[in-house]
């Protein structure tokens, strides 16, 4: 599945040959040359994964990393920080800063792409395409297809994108904020009434097996994905 990865490297010739291997597995890259630049990508949209170079002109890719962990709407955001550096203290320090891998140059690309779909597994694997089993569901990126037993669900594009989220990210509660960064990748300019119609729209399709359930409002703060028993109905 097509990760959107933020590269942020200084030296062009390095640059285009990570993004151009990126996009021949499949990724969709934007690339910034300082910190400064990604910081303002970020604020318009949370990409999937940060490949963040230690050295950067200006404020420093580790500076950038402690930065991205310090703001709760960037926290999760995982970073590979490169570098050319291979002293083993360097590593430790780069890992401190957050970040969830680590890859000294040079590299080879097949070495890059595969971890990065590794760092994607383990924290975002919303954009990974393993199948995911939970309450009853089966989702499977691959096929695009849900599941519920035998039966097949029919979900649109975003009801689909939406349940893989809140699946991969089972009881926590999302704010409508933070859906609309993760699933639509845009919480600026897009309403947050938008969440409660295509969460309406979920619901409907998941009703068929009593599996709109799973969907819990939760009052001022969101939705949640359970796949728990609700104490609230349990009584009743
Ligand atoms: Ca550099």
């Amino acid at each position: 599945m097509p990760a959107n990865i933020l590269l942020v490297e200084d030296e062009p010739a390095i640059q285009e040959l990570i993004a151009a291997n990126l996009a021949r597995a499949g990724h969709h890259v934007v690339r910034a040359a300082d910190a400064e630049t990604a910081q303002r990508i970020v604020r318009d949209a949370l990409p999937d994964l940060v490949l963040l170079d230690w050295m950067l002109p200006g404020m420093s890719g580790v500076d950038f990393a402690r930065r991205l962990r310090a703001e709760e709407r960037t926290r999760d955001i995982p970073i590979i920080m490169l570098t050319a550096r291979g002293e083993e203290q360097d590593k430790v320090a780069g890992l401190e800063t957050g970040a969830d891998d680590y890859i000294t140059k040079p590299f080879s690309p097949r070495e890059l792409v595969a971890r990065i779909k590794a760092v994607l597994r383990r924290r975002a694997p919303q954009v990974t395409e393993d199948a995911v089993e939970l309450g009853g569901l089966r989702l499977d990126p691959v096929t695009h297809r849900v599941t519920a037993g035998e039966q097949s669900l029919a979900l649109g594009p975003t009801e689909f994108r939406l349940l893989h989220f809140l699946m991969t990210h089972p009881e926590r509660v999302h704010s409508r904020a933070q859906l609309l960064d993760q699933v639509w990748g845009d919480h600026v300019f897009v309403e947050e009434r938008t969440v409660d119609v295509h969460i309406r729209r979920l619901r409907g399709a998941l009703e068929a097996g009593g599996h709109d359930r799973l969907i819990q409002t939760v009052r001022g703060s969101g939705y949640r994905f359970s796949a728990q028993v609700d104490p609230a109905d349990a009584v009743r």
